[in-house]
């Protein structure tokens, strides 16, 4: 039977793009669990803003249920479509950036997307990224990786990334996004984002990105 993995760690150390090739080289389905969360922000900014341009949280609790997140598969990559249109660009605007975390801090949110995420796990053969796998969600995967990385350097990966998506930004204005991004992740009441108690910490401030999928498949038994 294929593994089950459950990547958590900090903002921008690499997960998606390293689950991603590990993926690829077990052959299992990699879930990047961040872009429900970008999703329905997304749609929040589209739909649910009050008189101060803010985002209507209560206007999004009653609206959950007009959202229909699917991944489509993609020679394995699985590409995330809000209600039949593919929003895998839009959710990596600074916009939505801005405003995930205080939208993954509901409960009704997480609730909303805790069962979609558990049921594409229920075959095994996934390896899913996010902040309460291996927590939460997840709690029995076969392994349990735990990324973090210093706060300039995790400022420069994405950084780099923002530029080959052709989104521009600031330098201190994403550095920021991530401090006040894990800073709430790690201090709300649900599911927040902590390393699970068996989880095998990496922190990869000094590898590379192939040094980091080294490291984590030395862990695991074929
Ligand atoms: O992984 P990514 O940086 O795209 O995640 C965006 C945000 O989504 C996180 O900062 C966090 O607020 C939320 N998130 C979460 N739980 C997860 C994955 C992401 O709360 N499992």
């Amino acid at each position: 039977k294929k593994p089950v993995i459950a990547i958590d760690g900090y903002s921008s150390t690499g997960k998606s793009s390293i689950s991603k090739v590990i993926a690829d080289k077990l052959g299992l389905i990699h879930l990047d669990t961040g872009a429900l969360y970008r999703g329905v922000t997304w749609f929040a900014l589209q739909n649910c803003i009050d008189e101060n341009g803010s985002i209507d949280l209560q206007k999004l609790f009653s609206s959950l249920d007009q959202i229909e997140l699917e991944f489509r598969n993609n020679d394995g990559e699985l590409i995330l479509y809000l209600n039949h249109i593919d929003i895998s660009k839009q959710i990596r605007t600074n916009e939505v950036s801005d405003n995930v975390s205080i939208v993954a801090k509901q409960k009704e949110v997480r609730d909303f997307l805790l069962h979609s995420q558990r049921s594409l796990a229920e075959k095994g053969g996934i390896i899913m990224d996010g902040r309460d796998i291996g927590t939460v969600v997840l709690p029995n995967a076969d392994y349990k990786f735990f990324l973090t990385a210093s706060i300039d350097e995790r400022t420069n990966r994405r950084y780099f990334e923002l530029e080959s998506l052709g989104i521009q930004a600031e330098r201190e204005q994403v550095k920021k996004n991530l401090i006040v991004r894990d800073k709430i992740d790690s201090e709300r009441e649900i599911a927040p984002l902590k390393q699970a108690e068996d989880a095998i910490v990496i922190d990869n401030t000094n590898l590379t990105k192939d040094g980091t999928i080294d490291l984590i498949l030395s862990h695991i038994k074929n």
